[in-house]
């Protein structure tokens, strides 16, 4: 029996190990995958930092593989629909037998008994190779996008969230009588890696594009959002933005309720609000009767997103080939940093000026 370096937790307690562990887990799912990058993301530090309360263990294992942002390589294969050298992004969640998960929306899980590879229950990609079934792999065509599909899982939580935005601001007249969404507006709270993805597909959909946070952002980050056509704001300094114009679609990456609230002000008539970012730990905001008067009056809506089904991953994976051939160079500038899987500390110290760092496992064959 073989054994393989892997990054393993123990959740929900804290920690994280770069261990040996049993190579040939989960081999009966017939494909065999060579991780090549994997990304970590606030969820992969959260479980890390023992914050992430519903994360455990698979059964019958006291530990979870970390690691849920993945791209790889088929290494051999069981299946007529991946053959050895594919380029591939392993699904992270796996259905339960709800309804929404039997049609294949496990992203609309109604009864939480779904599972998440490398958070709740299954096994993640932080490990040199892993065993998985043809259903869960989406085909990457283009080997030129060998490291930066890694990108491929969180961009298909705002491919998804988007898909929420089209269905309901159908229910009224919402783009501009050309029927595009030019001069609409649209804040995105945030200025980590999601909040990146969020103003770059707000681009795509035509949006003046404004990302906001109570801080300064680094000159390549600058440079970035530039790239996009992406205006940055720093709401610490620009107290009042935005003054002349209201807000008609607004996306959350920050989880925090006090924030939220003072932008809900300035949504329009119509207005989306999604709230897509997560954080337990946020101090309490405050909602006013003028605040709810305001919600009423405009018609605004207010919903969750989370994650996304294998549409989003096809869609996200269109959308980072258009990118790279958009803009030649500048998707590989969203991953900052590049880690080896014994450098564990980068989970618990965030880099200077991180949009994405990642962790290679393997070269591309
Ligand atoms: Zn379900």
């Amino acid at each position: 029996m073989s054994q393989i370096g892997a990054l393993i937790t123990h959740p929900p307690s804290e920690g994280v190990e770069f261990a040996r562990i049993e190579g040939e887990i989960g081999k009966d799912k017939g494909i065999k995958v060579r991780t090549l990058y994997t990304g970590i993301c606030g969820t992969d530090r959260g479980i890390v930092r023992g914050a992430l309360k519903f994360a455990y263990d698979p059964s019958g294992f006291d530990f979870q593989v970390l690691g849920h942002e993945c791209i790889g390589q088929v290494e051999s294969s069981n299946s007529d629909i991946f053959k050895k050298g594919d380029l591939v992004v392993p699904l992270v969640r796996r259905p339960g037998d709800c309804p929404n998960c039997r049609i294949g929306r496990p992203d609309n899980c109604s009864d939480g008994n779904k599972h998440e590879a490398g958070i709740t229950g299954l096994h993640g990609f932080m490990r040199e190779y892993f065993y998985e079934e043809a259903k869960n792999l989406v085909p990457v065509k283009n080997k030129d996008l060998a490291k930066i599909a890694v990108l491929t899982e969180p961009l298909k939580n705002v491919v998804k969230a988007f898909e929420v935005f089209e269905k309901v601001s159908s229910r009224s007249i919402f783009q501009n009588e050309f029927s595009t969404n030019e001069g609409k507006n649209a804040l995105i709270i945030g200025s980590a890696n999601e909040a990146f993805l969020y103003s770059f597909v707000a681009r795509e959909y035509g949006f003046e594009t404004y990302m906001a946070n109570r801080h300064p952002i680094e000159d390549s980050k600058l440079e970035m959002c530039a790239n996009f056509g992406v205006k940055f704001v720093d709401y610490s300094k620009d107290v009042n933005f935005p003054t002349n114009f209201g807000l008609d679609l607004i996306i959350d990456t920050s989880g925090d309720p006090s924030t939220i609230v003072r932008f809900l002000r300035k949504a329009t008539y119509n207005a989306v609000v999604i709230l897509f970012g997560t954080n337990g730990r946020a101090p309490d905001g405050v909602i006013t009767g003028a605040d709810i008067d305001w919600i009423v009056e405009r018609n605004i809506t207010i919903c969750g997103s989370v994650d996304a089904a294998r549409i989003h991953y096809e869609k996200a994976l269109d959308l980072i080939q258009k990118w790279h051939l958009a803009h030649p160079g500048v998707m590989d500038r969203m991953i900052t940093g590049i880690f080896k899987p014994e450098e564990t500390n980068i989970f618990t110290v965030k880099p200077t000026g991180e949009i994405k760092s990642v962790i290679k496992w393997n070269e591309l064959g």
